[in-house]
């Protein structure tokens, strides 16, 4: 699920109209493969890389050097060193048989030395390192007997080549299969073609911080002469860094003065729909709870749109939180959404809600992907007749084809997984949509700031009372037959359990296989009463999987990382995490956080290798010392950086390719500042800058972003 606003687009110019990207970033946005040198074997592996595009090769920055500039004399030349080397060539020593190597001695006035080649060809290196001619040789010295020899030499050349040769060459993050050789070709290929672009920022920042134009930036930064110019802190980078997070604040600023920009509608409920449920609740609403009631009823009740995120740690109490404000929206005559990520979730809120809202005699409705023909019809008719006040559903719910009645407030249950265009189609399903935003993980503020701009937030620190603490064990994997003995032990004494496979990332095939080999082996020992359900199942199949769980028909779940979102089964209160060494600490907290929700004591194991590295033991540490989310959150930041902590996939937050949250945290508030001065004095982009501050976003492609202006 891409974001347009936040992440690439899967096919720029595709979806938003290639037309209207500036013609001077065309050749950018050329396939990778119109690059010399980049051929049908690599270009898949550079696209993993990199991506797909020219662009994305200049994003693709050097990670080292290799300095060229030595160039001693043979008899000085170092062992282990990269040197640069002139010699006179004198024999060649052709291979005599397939395992010898072909053997070329050249030498100085200090010394001889060899030149070591394997599965060479005769006629190539006759033409490249002739007999009696000099030539320069630049590679990695080694050792031979008493004297020293090159194999395969990294670049070959002639004296007028020497200047060429004896450089600092910049060395870039690799992927088998692809060499530096080939790799550094099509980057130096993409730096060649990139344009010259009008320039963006304004004049005095750019002054202040000494940054060169964007094309020398980009120039310099490809270019390292030492390990200093690698730093995020050199000014080259520090403008592309910054360049990236304007594009990035600036789509955000646009978003957010749209929504801002139609008015919103007060809305206010009488409090008589919320007060019969509150009434039936076998809970008491914590303060923390209450608080952020009262600051959305704030928002609903004002004449601006709300756009406010509901942030608290999984099981905290969102779902009521977000029940009560679209009871205000019911009691005002008004119909209100829900919306969550999966189709699991959806039918769980669904549950929940309508049994929470059966107290106000309200029935909400159900819509996702699987609702189809005839019972889809019904409920699109309801919705827009505003016979259904209430609805509950995926991304069904903002099809071209639902029309609401009178859609007021959209509750968005995002775990991270929408985006903000996502947001804006279901809010312009109706007048002056109001936005609940819920998230369970707890973002720190700078990335909270990239990934939401300036949203309002309400946080629920509080837990509801009466939780137990979970116990967390840490057991290595080898115990495996300890931890059966436990969970059997638990189930006995009437424990519903979770055993959750490791994911395997990038294949949910072999995700799926080892759920299913773990399944049998579970399976064969505790019986008919095991369950699974793995995100390839069906959802009919995996729903039928969760009810049995959920219903106690079955005590023991086998599970992929599906269950981590918000699935609430109360009398869960045992989790293996099989190899937890290879889960994140945000997604470790969110899975853990599917037990310890009902009376009784949870427990927690953590199976995993022998051989744990540092991060991992110092992860699993942090999850068998804490159970706050905020403290987890921190200590992830810590452990992980701000740039991998964004760099997850999974986690749905914009992914940087130049910006450095932790080393260019000064900058993200600089962008913020300056994106809002920007839309305050030129709102439609139409001014001098305007043709340049588009084109910035169309090259980190906010191309949404854009159009969003132009039908604003
Ligand atoms: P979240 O979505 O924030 O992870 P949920 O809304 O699913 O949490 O709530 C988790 C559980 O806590 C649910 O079973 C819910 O009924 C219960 N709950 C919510 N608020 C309270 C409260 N104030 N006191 C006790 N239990 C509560
Ligand atoms: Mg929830």
């Amino acid at each position: 699920m891409g974001d347009p606003f936040l992440q690439r687009n899967s096919a720029p110019g595709l979806f938003y109209g290639g037309k209207m990207r500036p013609d001077v970033l065309n050749t950018l946005f050329k396939s990778i493969t119109e690059l010399k040198g980049v051929g049908p074997r690599t270009a898949p592996l550079i696209e993993k890389l990199a991506g797909r595009f020219i662009v994305d090769l200049l994003w693709h920055l050097p990670s080292g050097i290799i300095d060229r500039r030595y160039a001693p004399k043979v008899a000085d030349a170092e062992p282990g060193a990269i040197a640069t080397i002139t010699l006179q060539i004198t024999k060649h020593y052709p291979s005599r048989n397939k395992r010898q190597p072909y053997k070329i001695v050249g030498m100085d006035d200090t010394g001889a030395m060899s030149l070591i080649f394997f599965h060479a060809r005769a006629d190539y290196l006759n033409k490249m390192l002739p007999e009696g001619e000099t030539r320069i040789v630049s590679g990695k010295v080694e050792r031979f007997g008493d004297g020293i020899q090159m194999t395969h030499p990294d670049h070959i050349g002639t004296t007028a080549e020497i200047d060429a040769l004896k450089k600092v060459e910049p060395v870039y993050p690799l992927t088998a299969g692809v060499s530096l050789k080939v790799l550094g070709k099509a980057i130096m290929a993409a730096l060649a073609s990139a344009p010259d672009l009008p320039e963006w920022l304004d004049g005095p920042l750019k002054d202040r911080e000494k940054w060169a134009d964007w094309e020398t930036a980009l120039a310099q930064a490809h270019a390292p002469e030492s390990n200093l110019d690698l730093m995020p802190t050199t000014a080259a980078r520090r403008r592309l860094a910054y360049d990236e997070l304007l594009a990035n604040q600036l789509a955000l600023a646009i978003v957010r003065a749209q929504m801002k920009r139609v008015k919103g509608l007060p809305l206010k409920g009488d409090g008589s729909l919320r007060k019969k449920v509150l009434d039936t609740l076998p809970f008491k609403m914590t303060g923390a709870q209450t608080f952020a009631i009262a600051e959305i009823d704030a928002d609903l009740a004002s004449d601006f749109r709300m756009l406010r995120l509901l942030q608290g740690d999984v099981g905290s109490g969102k779902t009521v939180v977000a029940l009560l404000a679209m009871l205000s929206a019911v009691e005002a005559g008004a119909q209100a959404v829900i919306m969550a990520p999966t189709e699991i979730l959806a039918r769980q809120h669904f549950e929940t809600i309508s049994a929470m809202a059966e107290a106000a005699d309200l029935k909400p409705v159900l819509l996702t992907g699987r609702e189809r023909g005839k019972s889809r019809q019904a409920i699109l008719e309801k919705l827009a007749s505003g016979a259904a006040r209430m609805a509950v559903g995926t991304h069904a719910l903002f099809q071209d084809d639902v029309h609401y009645h009178d859609l007021r407030l959209a509750v968005i249950d995002e775990q991270h997984r929408f985006g903000v265009h996502q947001r804006l189609t279901l809010a312009a399903k109706g007048r002056a949509v109001d936005v609940l935003v819920m998230t369970a993980t707890p973002i720190p503020r700078t990335l909270m700031l990239t990934a939401y701009g300036d949203m309002d937030v309400s946080r629920l620190m509080e837990k509801p009372a009466g939780r137990k603490p979970i116990k967390t064990v840490l057991i290595s994997n080898d115990r495996l037959d300890e931890v059966v003995g436990a969970v059997k032990r638990a189930i006995d004494g009437g424990a519903r359990v979770y055993w959750v496979c490791p994911l395997i990332e990038e294949s949910e095939t072999t995700d799926m296989a080892a759920a299913e080999a773990r399944y049998d082996h579970l399976k064969s020992i505790f019986g008919a009463r095991t369950g699974l359900v793995h995100g390839r199942m069906k959802s009919t199949d995996k729903d039928a999987a969760m009810t049995a769980f959920k219903d106690g028909e079955i005590d023991l779940l086998v599970a992929t990382t599906v269950i981590e979102v918000g699935v609430d089964v109360p009398e869960a209160s045992v989790m293996v995490i099989e190899h937890a060494e290879r889960f994140g600490l945000a997604q470790l907290h969110q899975l853990r956080g599917r037990i310890g929700r009902g009376a009784d004591a949870s427990t927690c194991l953590l199976l995993h290798t022998g051989q744990l590295g540092e991060t991992a033991k110092a992860r699993l540490k942090t999850m068998r010392e804490t159970d706050d989310g905020f403290v987890i959150a921190e200590k992830d930041l810590e452990l992980r950086g701000a740039g991998e902590l964004l760099g997850t996939r999974q986690s749905g937050m914009p992914e940087f390719r130049l910006a450095d949250l932790a080393e260019h945290a000064d900058l993200l508030q600089i962008a913020r500042d300056n994106a809002e001065l920007i839309l305050t004095n030129d709102p439609e982009l139409q001014g001098p800058r305007g043709p340049a501050l588009r084109t910035l976003l169309y090259l980190f492609e906010r191309d949404a972003a854009v159009r969003n202006l132009r039908s604003g």
